[in-house]
């Protein structure tokens, strides 16, 4: 998928934002939408995307629903922190297969990260259900007592 590929409805984060997939939703608003990724590369890895933008990269996104993902991933990251205690958070967003993306749908990724622990394979290995499970309780909790 190049960089200038255009937006397919039926790629995954579409199908999850329309209710036709399922996820580990953390946080939803009017445009931002947040859920734990089914292949973490630490725990706690949640995607954040926007609602309403037909984008599949930064290069697409305007600017509005661009700040409104960055502010509620800021949310998300200090949340992550004050939960689960990490040394560090990534975040990371690929624009372009070239890059690294799979999903063609704009996304930020925030990875807790602890020192001396590397980094899981991207998007490689499924996580046990029990524990997104927990975990999403876990964050739907925190989130919901942040502002
Ligand atoms: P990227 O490679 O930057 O496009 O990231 C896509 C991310 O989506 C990867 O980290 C995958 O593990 C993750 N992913 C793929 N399908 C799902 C899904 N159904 N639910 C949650 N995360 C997913």
């Amino acid at each position: 998928m190049s960089l200038h590929t255009p937006y397919d409805p039926q790629n995954i984060f579409a199908r999850i934002i329309r209710g036709e997939a399922p996820c580990y939703k953390v946080y939803e608003d009017e445009d931002v939408l947040a859920f734990l990724d089914l292949y973490p590369q630490s725990p706690g890895h949640t995607l954040v995307i926007p609602r309403r933008s037909a984008a599949v990269n930064l290069l697409d996104l305007e600017t509005g629903a661009l700040c409104r993902l960055m502010t509620v991933a800021q949310r998300l990251t200090r949340a992550l922190v004050e939960e689960l205690q990490p040394e560090g958070v990534q975040l990371a967003q690929f624009n372009g297969a070239a890059a690294g993306q799979t999903v063609f749908h704009i996304h930020v990724h925030l990875v807790p990260r602890y020192a001396g622990q590397g980094l899981g394979i991207h998007a490689a290995q499924e996580a046990d259900p029990d524990a997104l499970q927990a975990l999403q309780a876990r964050l739907v909790r925190r989130i919901a007592a942040s502002s």
